[in-house]
């Protein structure tokens, strides 16, 4: 589950690291309000203005903005909220952004230059082990960076039995060129970041930049941050922060009735029991020459019903133009999925209108394929996995 940078932040702060300051604001008029608390609060003069959407390279698209004043903070904002952000991350059409974060501006000039640093812990799961990654090249060409310069980003592996060590925390600061006041901040930024990580189930940390004030403080300018669905169930105050707008409907839906789906971007539909199953299906469809539209496990209780959620669900990605219903019978019979897709076929009148090629095998799948033929309905019965890709290359072309 993805967050906002603006919730990242909160989640840093609670951990203690160093952040830019910020309050989230919905139209111009709570932007003006934040910007006079945040001036109460923190001194600073001039604000930015951020789109708080779930994509990268905002800056670059024109969702982050720099107010000199209060005027143009309200200007400012009025132009973000609400517009169409396109960025190198976002489709073509853009995000819509419903709300910005005003921060106070960290880049003011003082004793020294300021600094923009990269640094993300993530998984790394060959290793079994966490990583900091981490350059002085930080700032919005990152990705040019990792592509032309790959040598200039660092690694550092962290045990995740003993966390990161203070010998560690001391070698990142010192290859970030750090001394003095900087480089005890940054040691305590890394340290308190990865704490940050690992406490709160995530499977990601970045934080780009990385600052170095003029007054050599080291704090989170942004924050892009994805906790483990798997942990939501025990970190209910991270769960509460998912925001729906922001995730694909398909998923939210599917979500909603317990399917386990996941969009793509091919055309073949895939109806599976099993996430080994849905994998080895996928596979098969990319072999036979097409590329699926999704990844969908019904799990184990295929009946009438569920099996008509999962059409329902396949059905509203315009994209998918066969439908490929490949279930193995263990517990469940397959006479009885055979019963559920031909029931769910017929409830669902005209909704159907590709081709749906069903493979049942396992207990009584003889009886399915029956019931499949003799159902009269557009529906190709396969016994073997191959057969049922060659049928699903036939109805393509
Ligand atoms: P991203 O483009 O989506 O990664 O958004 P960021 O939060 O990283 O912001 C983009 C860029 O805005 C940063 O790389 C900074 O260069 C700049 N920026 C962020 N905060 C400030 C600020 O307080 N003052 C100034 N002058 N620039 C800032
Ligand atoms: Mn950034």
């Amino acid at each position: 589950m993805n967050l906002h940078e603006y919730q990242g932040k909160e989640i840093l702060e609670s951990f203690g690291v160093r952040i830019q300051r910020g309050i989230v604001a919905h139209s111009p008029k709570e932007a003006v309000a934040a910007a006079k608390q945040l001036t109460a609060e923190t001194g600073t003069g001039w604000h930015v203005i951020k789109a708080q959407v779930h994509a990268g390279g905002r800056g670059k698209g024109g969702g982050v903005k720099l107010a000199k004043n209060l005027q143009e903070v309200e200007d400012i904002a009025g132009q973000i909220i609400g517009m169409n952000l396109i960025t190198p991350q976002t489709s073509a059409e853009g995000k819509k952004v419903h709300q910005v974060l005003i921060a106070e501006d960290v880049y003011y000039p003082g004793e020294s230059e300021t600094s923009e640093f990269y640094m993300s812990v993530l998984l790394d799961r060959s290793k079994g082990r966490n990583m900091i990654m981490y350059s002085t090249e930080g700032g919005m060409d990152i990705e040019e960076v990792a592509e032309k310069t790959p040598h200039l980003i660092f690694t550092e592996e962290i045990d995740p039995a003993t966390g990161i060590l203070p010998f560690q925390a001391r070698k990142i600061a010192f290859n970030l060129g750090l001394s003095g006041t900087a480089f005890k901040e940054m040691t305590k930024f890394v340290t308190s970041l990865y704490k940050a990580y690992v406490e709160s189930d995530s499977n990601m940390f970045e934080i780009n930049p990385v600052l170095k004030t003029s007054d050599n403080l080291i704090m989170a300018v942004d924050a892009k941050v994805s906790i483990d669905d798997n942990a939501l169930y025990r970190r209910k105050q991270y769960a509460e922060m998912r925001d729906l707008r922001e995730e694909n409907p398909i998923e939210v839906e599917a979500r909603s009735v317990g399917l386990s789906y996941v969009d793509l971007d091919g055309n073949v539909g895939c109806m599976v029991n099993g996430a080994g199953l849905a994998m080895a299906t996928m596979d098969l469809i990319k072999m036979a020459g097409g590329e699926p539209a999704n990844f969908l496990d019904v799990g184990g209780t295929a009946d009438a019903k569920r099996v008509e959620e999962a059409f329902r669900i396949i059905l509203k990605d315009p994209a998918v133009k066969a439908i490929l219903i490949n279930i193995f019978g263990g517990i469940v019979r397959c006479d009885r999925v055979a019963q559920g897709v031909v029931d769910a076929y017929k409830n669902m009148g005209d909704a159907i209108k590709v081709p749906i090629i069903v493979r049942l095998q396992g207990t009584n799948a003889e009886l399915a394929k029956e019931i499949i033929d003799t159902s009269g309905l557009a529906v190709h019965s396969a016994v073997q996995f191959q057969e049922a890709a060659d049928k699903v290359k036939e109805v393509l072309s």
